[in-house]
């Protein structure tokens, strides 16, 4: 584990000595505040700062648990508290504002509440601070607390437009009760849980029921003390959106707004890597469910006040559905509410009334298994407001979450740079990653389809006699010819290299598409020879040993395989078969189709 020179374990010093110090640090207002990156892991950028404290670096009080245990014990915790957080708001005023800042307040300084909270809120506007980019941290301290007064003041800083966030969960006291009725944005892991946890089965489990809980109750989880690659693996594999730890940037001084290039690399998401294999695709068979936000609604008897509340509580929801017996009615926007909400009286007028007097009825409603395609031509089809509000998910009808416009966006742009990276160059067309995702998915989907592997005959001595240019412009060709002959949108057309082709096709009918395909190769090549090679049906070039040999026109061959549910296991007994069909096609002269059928239990090929 590494370790942190700022925490060289707690103050073993006389209490008269240390005490003295304190009272001195607090007098000179000798704290420094060091900023920590929080980052996004879904899209690896940072997302905001933790602020953290120190005492002078040549003091026993450097550490702040030190400084705060002290406080403690002199009784002067609040005035540390106090000067930690004007230490802090005061540096990050300076820092650009877009990004979040966390601060941490214990239990204490929060149930002096509302005269605290005031002198707090007022600190932030003096700042020139935005409550809604403030998130505070609340540990729970103490085994035995009293939750009432503690939840009126976090509600009570609710309203003043902060954030809450639960500190520390698993370690000390922070528990599962203080979630269930804090309801907080923020669940933050303690680092307990996520050093070590590719290794650890028990923290993993952990950490991945703490996810789940956290999904379901609108939650968000911030994973702390992330310090190696292997815990960033897991904790992105786990879908866990925010991280914390030495690996993603030490606490510093100043707010560190740079990531280190090779960070950024590996934070990316990327097709192959760690983090991809649950978020980036592609394929077209990606469906909206990954969009999925579980975002608990509303109903037609939630009166309008409660709706404005809840938008307060949770600055980052765009929009709050309104479901009834699980049917979803619309949406409620944020900002078309919010606006109606805050005009002079009308919340003495409409506060006590039905939610559904300002929801959108026109809302998109879509169905989880709709692909991320499909979603996206409907959304540019639709009104543009629909990207700004989000979508309605469902499952055969019954409302399960929301989705964003932003998120989607993001999937496609990730589809595309995907597809970009793992494109032939010369074709442009998905190469081999793609096309295993590709046969992959159509396994998945235990539904028949074909995979066609097409390779050009006699190609190596038309590069020769004419040219490589001209034998790039013959595969760029092929590759067009596929995409004129295939053009369902579910038909997948890639390009394994050099001559070969690979179509991926669904359903059983793709026979006379094949053969056509050939046909048309076989009636329009001569446009690449000459009138006289046409004639002879070839040309003659020398061989290796210096001998005139003839060579027919290139010829398009393709061996099929049809794929019926159950008969291959995976891809690897798939790729087998279809280059096992292509040799087989291979043997025959001129245009040429091997398909071979297996059926589930007697296996039979046909020519
Ligand atoms: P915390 O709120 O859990 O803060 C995270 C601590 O974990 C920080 O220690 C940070 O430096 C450390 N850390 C971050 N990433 C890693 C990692 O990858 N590995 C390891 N081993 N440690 C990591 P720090 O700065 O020493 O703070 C200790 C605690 O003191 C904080 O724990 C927080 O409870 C308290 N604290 C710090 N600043 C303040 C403050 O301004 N006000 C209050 N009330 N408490 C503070
Ligand atoms: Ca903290
Ligand atoms: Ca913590």
């Amino acid at each position: 584990m590494i370790t942190d020179d700022s925490e060289p374990g707690r103050s073993r010093h006389e209490p008269s000595a240390w005490l003295a110090e304190l009272r001195d640090i607090l007098g000179r207002k000798a704290l420094t505040p060091h900023f920590q990156p929080i980052v996004d892991l879904r899209i690896g950028e940072l997302y905001g700062f933790e602020g953290l404290i120190r005492g002078p670096s040549d003091s026993v009080l450097h550490a702040p648990l030190n400084l705060l245990d002290a406080a403690c014990q002199a009784g002067l915790l609040p005035e540390l508290e106090r000067a930690c957080l004007e230490s802090i708001l005061g540096a990050w005023a300076q820092a650009p504002q877009h990004y979040r800042i966390f601060v941490n307040l214990s239990p204490g300084a929060l149930l002096d509440a509302r005269g605290r909270a005031i002198r707090g809120a007022h600190l932030v506007e003096q700042l020139g601070l935005l409550p809604g980019n403030v998130v505070i941290e609340l540990t729970e301290s103490h085994p035995t607390f009293e939750y009432g007064p503690l939840l009126e003041a976090a509600e009570f800083l609710r309203s003043m437009g902060f954030t809450i966030a639960l500190d520390d969960l698993g370690e000390g006291f922070s528990s599962l009760r203080l979630w269930s009725e804090l309801h907080p944005e923020f669940i933050k892991v303690d680092k307990h849980f996520v050093q070590g946890v590719g290794s650890d089965p028990v923290k993993l489990q952990f950490l991945q029921s703490i996810h789940e809980l956290a999904s379901r109750t609108g939650a968000r989880v911030i994973a702390e003390g992330i310090e190696t690659d292997g815990d960033l693996a897991v904790v992105q594999e786990l879908g866990i959106d925010f991280g914390q730890g030495f690996l993603l940037g030490r606490p510093a001084p100043q707010p560190n707004l740079r990531q280190s290039p090779s960070l950024v690399h590996r934070l990316k998401p990327s097709i192959g890597g760690p983090a991809s294999r649950h978020r980036t695709t592609t394929t077209s068979r990606a469906t909206a469910e990954r969009l999925l936000l579980p975002t608990p609604p509303v109903s037609p008897s939630t009166n309008n006040l409660e709706v404005l509340s809840r938008f307060i509580r949770q600055p980052d929801l765009l929009s709050l559905p309104v479901v009834q017996d699980d049917v979803p009615l619309g949406l409620l926007n944020r900002y078309t509410f919010t606006d109606i909400m805050s005009r002079p009286y009308s919340q003495e007028l409409y506060g006590k009334r039905s939610c559904i007097q300002f929801m959108e009825r026109d809302s998109l409603i879509v169905d989880q298994s709709i692909t991320i395609q499909a979603l996206s031509e409907r959304m540019v089809e639709s009104d543009p407001r629909h990207i700004l509000h989000g979508f309605i998910l469902t499952r055969n009808g019954r409302y399960i979450g929301m989705g964003s416009g932003h998120d989607l966006m993001r999937e496609i742009t990730q589809m595309q740079l995907s597809a970009a990276r793992y494109a032939n160059p010369l074709t442009q067309l998905p190469g081999n990653v793609p096309i295993q995702e590709q046969i992959n998915a159509r396994l998945d989907a235990q539904e028949p389809f074909a995979v066609c592997y097409w390779d050009l005959d006699h190609f190596k001595p038309y590069n020769d006699v004419y040219g490589y240019r001209r034998g790039d412009e013959l595969i760029q060709w092929t590759g067009r010819l596929l995409q004129e002959g295939f053009t369902e949108s579910d038909d997948f057309i890639g390009h394994v290299g050099g001559d070969d082709f690979i179509t991926v096709l669904p359903g059983d009918d793709w026979e006379q598409k094949v053969r056509g395909l050939l046909l048309r190769f076989e009636a329009e090549r001569q446009a690449f020879f000459n009138a006289e090679d046409v004639e002879q049906g070839g040309y003659s070039s020398e061989n290796r040993k210096g001998q005139m040999e003839f060579h027919p026109l290139v010829s398009l061959s393709v061996g099929v395989v049809g794929v019926l549910p159950g008969v291959y296991a995976n891809l690897h007994e798939v790729a087998a078969a279809a280059s096992g069909a292509k040799k087989m096609a291979k043997r025959q002269s001129g245009c040429s189709c091997f398909l071979e059928r297996r059926m589930p239990l007697a296996r039979s090929a046909q020519a």
